[in-house]
């Protein structure tokens, strides 16, 4: 600061850099741009010939930081040299990737059973612009395999497992390697396993989105997404253009949180597998539930395809009461340690009740078709004292 400065612009300027040593933990960037040191400098930097920061809509280093964290996790233990990308939400995440990679014309080949907002977004923004979704069953490989054989235009294979509210999963290394065989891409949402649980890129998946507001973040306290992907070539040329130019990109402070939650999601999934277990076991016992979909009960018709590509079976089940929706009301509504809330993926045990939330604008016969009946109720189990969450859903069920 010049020693001639107005009182004005001695309250205007930035001091330079007070950073003596190195801060322990990821700090907060929290700035729009970044400073040139010349005109020079500048241009090469616009040009590409140097790098480093130069707006925040570009990139971030507390955004950087996360999004590379996030991608080396989805890598762990692989050769793979993935990049990330952090979006403002999962579902910028989505139209992020569908945007960097598809034109009018092209079609992706994807299940009907996705995360709500991932078929409107398909239905509602990508059709109008003349991309078409297809939706199959995704678990008959025979099925993918004659799609992809007789549509042109299929570019993108588009897969969610285990998916939401039933659990059922599909063949992630069979269902790449066709779509690989056709010169199309596969990209899977992994927001129910996390990393740790699942990693579709050493599977033979091109690119993972995450919803990361859910167990990546664990604490219910942020909306952001990521997207990884296997070539870093591509994620930079087309996927990170269309995140820059869209605006989609996560925010320094969202990074942030999401990067404290990382910091403890194997303890967290851990808990969350273990605890989840038990209430499935715990539920199929009782008079009053005639099915339980969780990936690790043998009884699930995926079990054995969820234990081929998943560390451990997740947070996530539902289960379906006989007495329909006036006993899925009355037992929801008994429920006292448990929460109802429209998310999943956080520290408490959340509950909802799918055909009047998550899926109440798909048709009733289709969602029947689904598995997703009015009786059915989710839990995301979270890492409370497992006989806490037993005793909640023992009272609730008594009598029904
Ligand atoms: N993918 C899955 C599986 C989800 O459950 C959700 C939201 O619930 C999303 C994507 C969208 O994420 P967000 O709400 O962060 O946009």
């Amino acid at each position: 600061m010049s020693e001639n400065m107005g009182f004005g612009s001695a309250c205007v300027h930035e001091l330079p850099e007070m950073r003596t040593t190195r801060p322990h933990e990821l700090p907060i960037y929290a700035t729009s741009s970044f400073v040139f040191d010349s005109l020079q400098h500048g241009i090469d930097m616009f040009a590409g010939k140097e790098p480093g920061h130069t707006y925040s809509r570009y990139g971030n280093p507390t955004v950087d930081a996360v999004a590379e964290k996030i991608a080396r996790l989805e890598c762990f233990g692989t050769e793979l040299k993935a990049l990330g990308l952090f979006t403002s939400s999962g579902m910028a995440a989505i139209h992020t990737l569908a945007l960097g990679l598809l034109k009018s014309g092209d079609k992706i080949l994807t299940q009907a059973n996705l995360y709500g907002g991932t078929t409107e977004l398909f239905q509602k923004i990508l059709a109008p612009l003349g991309i078409e979704a297809i939706y199959t069953d995704l678990s008959n490989i025979e099925n993918a395999a004659q799609y992809l054989a007789a549509e042109t235009g299929i570019r993108l294979l588009y897969l969610e497992t285990p998916a939401n509210p039933t659990m059922a999963c599909v063949d992630i290394a069979a269902l790449s390697a066709l779509a690989r065989q056709r010169g199309c891409y596969t990209a899977v949402d992994n927001t129910f396993c996390t990393p740790y649980l699942q990693q579709p890129l050493a599977l033979g998946a091109d690119f993972v989105v995450h919803s990361t507001t859910k167990f990546l973040n664990g604490h219910g306290n942020s909306i952001s997404g990521a997207i990884v992907g296997a070539d870093p070539a591509l994620m930079r040329e087309r996927i990170w253009t269309s995140l820059k130019i869209t605006g989609t990109n996560g925010s320094p402070w969202d990074a942030w949180v999401v990067n404290n939650g990382l910091k403890t999601l194997e303890l967290r999934m851990d808990r969350h597998c273990s605890n989840a277990m038990a209430v499935a076991r715990f539920l199929e016992q009782q008079p009053a539930v005639s099915r339980v979909n969780y990936n690790g009960l043998p009884s699930h018709p995926h079990h054995e395809l969820a234990k081929r590509q998943m560390r451990n079976f997740g947070a996530m089940l539902s289960f379906e009461l006989s007495g329909g929706l006036q006993a899925a009301i009355k037992m929801v509504d008994r429920l006292r340690f448990c929460t109802m809330a429209p998310t999943l993926g956080d520290v408490d045990t959340l509950v909802l009740h799918p055909a009047t939330m998550s899926h109440r604008n798909i048709d009733p016969a289709l969602r029947q078709a689904q598995g997703i009946t009015d009786g059915l109720i989710r839990l995301s189990v979270g890492i409370e004292t497992e006989k806490d969450i037993l005793d909640d859903l023992e009272q609730a069920l008594e009598r029904l």
